[in-house]
């Protein structure tokens, strides 16, 4: 019975301490009287709370705020320097790692172009940036409270496997394990589209929004429902796998082996295969020269400055792709009714060229009522939507259950000694 009573306060206790710590993320800076305020809990309970989390660094004081008549009150806040974050991504032809502070400040990054797919390779190149990060971490005397992996892929993210990666030709890699076995911080990973959709939620596009609807449309095209800031995963953590509904079942094959996926139709090969029909068909374009007549050079940032530039291969292809993204919007849009949909990834560069389309073909074909409730906005973070994913899965973690951080955060500057890298 007391194991259960003192389990219970625990609980409480954390719960307590994460309210109050969402309180301060969304409304910093606040005074105990505002927190007690907006969550019902007593000034005392507030008081020893607050106290508790100034102990373990999550939360700092202001100077006192003198404007108030009667006894001054110290505003408070999250501390940016409780500790560092770092994201992480794993591309079909790059890796990324950022290292923020707890204020989703960059402190340091490095991006590396990838010319091999091999896992061996790329996992070794991955520990390395990390490492590299861990030392600049602990050059300024901080402790790393997490990091957070987005992958192009299908992940189970209970038990930290990275299913299948149709574009990177991974099957089965228990990455989570074997990067925890590497690092002495809390590991995370999840697909990009996953990923992308946090980061957005909590940092960018989506900030505010209580269900939303990130895109992802690179390589592949990955969605992300983000409810109550929480990703929606499905069972095993499998949901969001949008590019692969089928909507022509004679279409052309696809990755994973089915025919006339969405992705098929939409995602960056869609678009440079356009580009290229248009070409071989004759129609004259300033892409030509741009690629020195070699098609294999073509990337969207060269078809979005060439349609900047007035081109009309290039807008044709990107209205084009655009009318095919609607398409199946439309359908999510009907299925989820979200407050905010939000366009990422590679293609969102193009946004300019591909919205248009795009919005009209959600009007023709969703349900009025869902379209009109539907916001559709671009991704702040462009390219690095996952990394900064990366970023605010860690932070949701520790600001939901923060008792687990609190060693590390308390730690300071002392140093975690990742084991040797044996890949
Ligand atoms: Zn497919």
């Amino acid at each position: 019975m007391h194991r259960i009573r003192s389990a219970d306060h625990t609980l409480m206790r954390e719960m307590n301490l994460a309210l109050l710590l969402e309180c301060l993320r969304r409304e910093a800076p606040l005074s105990r009287a505002d927190l007690a305020l907006m969550t019902g809990l007593t000034k005392a309970a507030v008081s020893s709370l607050v106290r508790e989390l100034i102990e373990a660094r999550y939360v700092r004081e202001l100077g006192p705020d003198l404007g108030n008549k009667g006894r001054p009150s110290v505003p408070l806040e999250l501390n940016p320097n409780v500790g560092y974050l770092i994201g992480a991504e794993i591309g079909v032809d790059f890796i990324s790692v950022i290292l923020t502070n707890f204020a989703a400040q960059v402190i340091w990054r490095r991006d590396e172009a990838l010319t091999t797919r091999a896992q061996t390779a790329v996992l070794h190149r991955l520990v390395a940036a990390v490492n590299q990060a861990w030392a600049e971490t602990r050059a300024r005397h901080q402790t790393i409270l997490g990091l957070g992996l987005g992958l192009p892929g299908l992940v189970n993210v209970d038990n930290g496997t990275l299913l299948f990666s149709p574009n990177l030709g991974w099957t089965d890699v228990p990455l989570r394990d074997w990067l925890q076995a590497q690092f002495a911080f809390p590991i995370y990973i999840d697909n990009e589209a996953n990923m992308a959709a946090l980061g957005e939620s909590y940092f960018g596009a989506a900030r505010g929004s209580d269900l939303v609807l990130h895109l992802s449309c690179n390589v592949g095209v990955g969605a992300g429902l983000v409810i109550n800031r929480r990703i929606f995963s499905g069972t095993g953590g499998l949901a969001g796998e949008v590019g692969h509904m089928t909507i022509d079942p004679d279409g052309p094959p696809c990755n994973c082996g089915s025919r006339g996926c969405w992705e098929t139709y939409v995602s960056k090969w869609a678009l440079l295969r356009r580009v290229e029909e248009a070409i071989l068909s004759g129609r004259p374009t300033r892409l030509l020269a741009a690629t020195g007549h070699d098609l294999q050079q073509l990337t969207i940032p060269m078809i979005v400055d060439a349609a900047r530039r007035g081109d009309g291969v290039a807008r044709a292809a990107l209205a084009e792709t655009g009318v095919y993204l609607g398409i199946g919007l439309a359908g999510l849009i009907n299925a989820l009714n979200p407050e905010r949909v939000v366009f990422g990834g590679g293609l969102s560069l193009a946004h300019e060229f591909v919205l248009p389309t795009l919005r009209e073909e959600v009007r023709r074909r969703a349900m009025r009522w869902a379209a009109e409730a539907a916001e559709i906005v671009v991704a702040a973070h462009g390219t690095d939507a996952c990394v900064m994913g990366g970023i605010a899965t860690v932070y949701y973690r520790v600001l939901t259950e923060p008792l687990p951080y609190y060693a590390q955060g308390q730690r300071g500057g002392e140093a975690q000694t990742p084991a040797a890298v044996t890949v």
